[in-house]
């Protein structure tokens, strides 16, 4: 194995551009540099026809109006500008939103800017295996309901929430439905006005496209759903978003989709069956969990706790050959366990053991070959090295430890 080969395992975090969305970028940079809004010469005509051809190969890719897409800078704004946004333009309806405690932090740091300002807001917990109870989420719902935020797939275990129940749910009880699909949008189906979500955030380079460009999908018809801006300006994308339009990466963000729409169905088969492999190889290693449902899942995602083993220890074994997480991105900069792994129940010491293996459109077999065996070498190695390892090989009941200082 070439030792200076780094494996990239940590797709969820973000993709790698597609050769095709770079190619597609490139004439916007420079012979094509209008801006989208000059409306006096050929420059901007040209920019702006690009833009509304990008818009409708993402309109095209969830099934939608192309009116019904609005370019944001990424899904973080687009979660805020749907959040904040129903929340002030829907305040005379109510102020209660609900969503879930293993939301991505752009949902939930939004929410809680929102309790600052007279916002009340319901964070449930989830089940065991990641997904939410739909009777909590019934319950949950009250007279000043506005809103419900419930992400498509997690960035962590790639768990999938059962949209179409959640959005029957909101529907029954007239409350709108929002969903962060960052981690489901080119990878698996995701139409929105099927499935009945009126707002849904989404993201460039979470598929294949380029970062800084994302994409917020606002129902127009049934209902018709408006959303106060969050940035004010010249009133660009329909006086929700202003700001002159990022016209390459808009330009490789349809891209990108075109070839999701194009090659997500043999992407996603190609890739569950890599991730399988990898599965099932690593789970024969002793006191392993898998964690999340696995029925319920990513094709290309699989996060996996190896009991007794530091995961950031563990990743400093393999970080020369293998990038891949412990926890989210977000949160990998500090040491506290996973809060999406703990919101399901998992201990700290299992939550601290877990790895997220992510792999993407430029996998190979090869890939997944090397990274089974550089893992279970790690695994194996820093448990020789580990006394709980040892104690829990001779059979002491590691719970019933105290230890020191936690
Ligand atoms: C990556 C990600 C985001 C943030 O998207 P950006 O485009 O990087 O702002 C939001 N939600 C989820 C689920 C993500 O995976």
């Amino acid at each position: 194995m070439n030792k200076h080969r780094l494996i990239y395992l940590d797709n969820n975090a973000t993709t790698p551009c597609d050769p095709r969305v770079v190619e597609a970028m490139v004439p916007y940079f420079f012979e094509k540099h209008g801006n989208a809004a000059s409306r006096s010469h050929q420059f901007g005509w040209e920019a702006e026809d690009a833009v509304d051809y990008a818009r409708e190969q993402i309109a095209q890719l969830l099934d939608v109006d192309d009116k019904e897409v609005i370019f944001t800078s990424g899904a973080t704004e687009s979660n805020n500008l749907a959040i904040k946004g129903v929340f002030e333009m829907y305040a005379r309806k109510g102020n209660h939103i609900i969503t879930v405690e293993t939301e991505h932090k752009a949902v939930l740091d939004t929410c809680k800017h929102l309790e600052k300002a007279g916002a009340e807001i319901t964070y449930l917990k989830v089940q065991e295996d990641g997904l939410v109870s739909l009777t909590d989420l019934e319950a949950a719902i009250k007279p000043n309901t506005i809103l419900v935020s419930i992400m498509w797939a997690n960035n962590e275990t790639g768990v999938i929430q059962p949209m179409r129940e959640i959005a029957t749910i909101c529907e029954k009880h007239g409350v709108l439905f929002h969903s962060d699909a960052t981690q489901a949008v080119g990878k698996i189906k995701t139409h929105p006005r099927e499935v009945g979500i009126h707002l849904m955030s989404f993201s460039a380079h979470k598929m294949y496209g380029p970062k800084g460009v994302g994409g917020l999908y606002v129902s127009r018809k049934n209902p018709r759903v408006k959303v106060t801006a969050q940035i004010d300006g010249g009133g660009h994308e329909r006086g929700m978003r202003s700001g002159t339009l990022n016209v390459p990466g808009i330009v490789g963000f349809g891209k990108a989709a075109e070839i999701a729409r194009k090659e997500m169905d043999q992407d996603a088969e190609r890739l569950s069956k890599l991730r399988d492999r990898l599965q099932a190889e690593l789970t024969k290693l002793e006191e392993t969990k898998v964690n999340g449902n696995e029925g319920s899942r990513m094709p290309h995602v699989t996060n996996i706790s190896f009991k007794h083993v530091e995961g950031e220890g563990l990743m400093m074994t393999f970080n020369q050959n293998i990038a891949v997480s412990s926890g989210s991105a977000c949160t990998s900069a500090s040491l506290e366990p996973s809060y999406v792994l703990v919101g399901m129940g998992l201990g700290d010491d299992l939550a601290h053991s877990s790895i997220r293996f992510s792999l993407g459109r430029f996998t190979t077999e090869e890939d997944v070959e090397d990274a089974i065996k550089l893992v279970s070498t790690g695994v194996n190695h820093m448990r020789d090295l580990s006394p709980i390892w040892e104690m829990y090989k001779d059979g002491v009941d590691l719970s019933k430890i105290e230890w020191a200082a936690h």
